[in-house]
């Protein structure tokens, strides 16, 4: 009953309260005065508010009880209305609420005030907020100032209050607008000092504390009805639905709510959506939910610690985009049977963490869970997952896309199958040009394949990290360039495990396709290299650069030639063939070719078999 007659007082009062204007009180047009009773004081003098507008009765530093406060009100501001109190006093609870100039409280019993709650009524309480601040014993000013109709001072507690400071502040525009409004009970605190609104955080997070009870209204409805909402409490379940300043939950039990659920009703609910989000215990925040869906979890014992709670005309933007409310990234972590019900009953939606993986959970339109999965746009951002997991570092192959996710599962880099791509490879290096190569490659985005020698890579191997790690391929061109028809079974292996040893030294880890040197191969030659794995890579595009050695001729024979699927042999050992790429690179992005490894075109091509010979894809 008691939080019934605090929301008729704050939805008077219109919830558009401003804090940060305390101090910018022009001019006071109201005169607040009293007169208090002290412990071992008797009724102090009558006093009245100074230039900052603020009353001040009682002592502080002497350790007396406030027994009985007067306040009296005069009111200039130019709208109509009054304020009246009520006080909490030792014993024997809460007075009715009282108009000012009226005796509160007690002399002669020794009985302390322990709470004091004041309101505006009328007009005035559009325009006006009513701001008070208790003194209290052990506390102090550690709650700091409350508003209209909130508790200062504690019940429950046997403290007493010492002093109270009131004043009024206009507000700095009166709001008629719709809002909901909200005040929760927590654990080791009671309830919250102060009403919040609109999307406020009501109660605490990082301080492991149970909300209790929590009470909800709507604030100035522009339209008919209300709000409803029921909380499920630690052994006892979901309780009955509560309406309009109803308490839901309970208090003195120590038992914590678990879920929420809240819809609103009559034309509220043809008008307006209600969105909610709640901190549970080892999750965070969780998703919003939205009219009647479940906020919390129901079969897990994990303690709410927060709500948030909003209401926005239906057709608006939904909490996720609304400014200062920004979606969070739990870290949280489950066993396997809870992790499997989380999802599959809905109780979540968003990001989460369970047995060192993370998954995105999307809430369908029936209320289950499921895992996000393949590429998934989330919030902008492309994201990858595999079997429901973010992959971190992978290389996806889906929709004849290729996808490569960074160390957060952020895609970086998407090869489309839909669009043309040609493979640049360079032989026969690394040398002091391939460098300048892979500038260009790097200026624009693109990517090739660089055959090596065995033999030279020791020379280079900042060059060959550095094509590495720009997410160019490195082949094998053997180790000092033989005729691999005119090799033995046994030379033809040591050529290419030597290389490999080289390659794996530097970049830690061996090639998986080999360029025979001058191409030349046959079924014997193709065989034996089937048993390290690799396929053989010929080419569809000779730009004869060795022969040539004509920068403007090897640009001619790839722009004349090349098409999509194509594969060009260029030799970075040649400075001409450097110089050609300058014009290369740029000319085919420009021309909408995606430049590619060879290993990505045969990925989205159909792949490749050890021992395989390919010219183009
Ligand atoms: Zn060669």
């Amino acid at each position: 009953m008691v939080f019934k007659k605090i929301v008729s007082a704050v939805l008077t009062a219109a919830m558009a309260i401003s804090f940060t204007g305390l101090s910018a009180l022009a001019e006071t047009t109201y005169t607040l005065g009293g007169v208090a009773h002290v412990q071992d004081q008797g009724d102090t003098e009558a006093v009245w508010n100074g230039e900052t507008g603020e009353l001040t009765l009682g002592s502080r530093g002497l350790s007396r009880r406030l027994e009985k406060i007067n306040i009296t009100f005069e009111n200039n501001t130019g709208y109509g209305g009054g304020l009246e109190y009520r006080v909490h006093i030792q014993d024997y609870g809460w007075t009715e609420w009282l108009p000012a100039g009226t005796d509160a409280g007690t002399a002669g019993q020794s009985k302390r005030l322990e709470g004091i709650e004041i309101r505006l009524t009328g007009d005035l309480a559009a325009y006006y907020n009513v701001l008070y601040r208790a003194h209290i014993q052990d506390y102090g000013d550690a709650q700091g100032w409350v508003a209209n109709g909130a508790l200062a001072g504690t019940t429950g507690e046997s403290k007493r209050v010492e002093e109270i400071v009131v004043k009024l502040e206009a507000k700095s525009a009166p709001s008629f607008s719709t809002s909901v409004i909200y005040h929760v009970h927590r654990q080791d605190y009671g309830w919250e000092s102060d009403w919040k609104a609109n999307g406020a955080v009501s109660g605490t997070t990082g301080q492991a504390k149970r909300l209790e009870a929590i009470t909800l209204s709507i604030s100035d409805p522009a339209v008919s009805g209300g709000i409803k909402y029921r909380t499920h409490v630690q052994d006892i379940g979901w309780q009955d639905w509560k309406c309009d300043g109803d308490l839901s939950g309970t208090t003195g039990m120590g038992k914590r709510l678990e879920a929420i659920q809240i819809e609103l009703t009559g034309e509220m609910a043809s008008n307006y959506d209600v969105y909610y989000r709640v901190h549970v215990e080892g999750f965070g925040w969780l998703g919003w939910a939205v009219n009647g869906e479940s906020a919390g979890t129901s079969g897990l014992s994990l303690r709410l610690e927060a709500i948030q709670v909003m209401v926005a005309a239906k057709g608006s933007a939904a909490p996720e985009s609304v400014a200062g409310i920004s979606s969070v990234r739990p870290e949280c972590s489950f066993s396997d049977a809870d992790f499997d019900r989380i999802v599959s009953e809905g109780l979540y939606s968003g990001w989460i963490t369970a047995g060192g993986s993370t998954y995105y959970i999307i809430k369908n339109a029936d209320g289950t869970g499921s895992l996000a999965n393949g590429v998934v746009n989330i919030d902008g951002t492309d994201f990858v997952f595999e079997n429901g997991k973010l992959a971190p570092n992978q290389r996806i192959v889906s929709n004849n896309k290729i996808y490569y996710t960074d160390g957060s599962g952020n895609v970086y880099r998407i090869v489309d199958g839909d669009k043309p791509m040609v493979a640049l490879t360079f032989d026969d290096g690394p040398t002091q040009y391939t460098s300048q190569i892979l500038d260009i490659l790097e200026a624009n985005g693109g990517k090739a394949t660089f055959f090596v020698m065995g033999c030279l890579v020791s020379g280079y191997p900042g060059t060959l990290q550095r094509a590495y790690n720009m997410g160019c391929q490195i082949g094998s061109h053997t180790w000092d360039h033989p005729t691999l028809t005119k090799c033995s079974a046994d030379k033809i292996l040591q050529e290419l495990n030597s290389t490999d040893a080289a390659v794996q030294a530097i970049i830690g880890c061996p090639t998986s396709i080999m360029r025979p040197p001058g191409g030349a191969q046959n079924g014997t030659v193709a065989s034996i290299i089937a048993q390290t794995g690799k396929p053989l890579i010929l080419w569809s595009v000779d730009t004869r650069d060795w022969e040539n050695k004509n920068s403007q001729m090897i640009i001619n024979n790839v722009l004349n030639n090349v098409k999509d699927g194509s594969i060009v042999l260029m030799h970075d050992r040649l400075e001409c063939t450097a110089v050609a790429c300058q014009t290369i690179i740029p000319t085919l992005t420009a021309q909408g070719y995606q430049l590619v490894t060879v290993e990505e075109l045969a990925l989205l091509n159909g792949g490749m078999v050890p021992g395989g010979v390919y010219r183009s894809f």
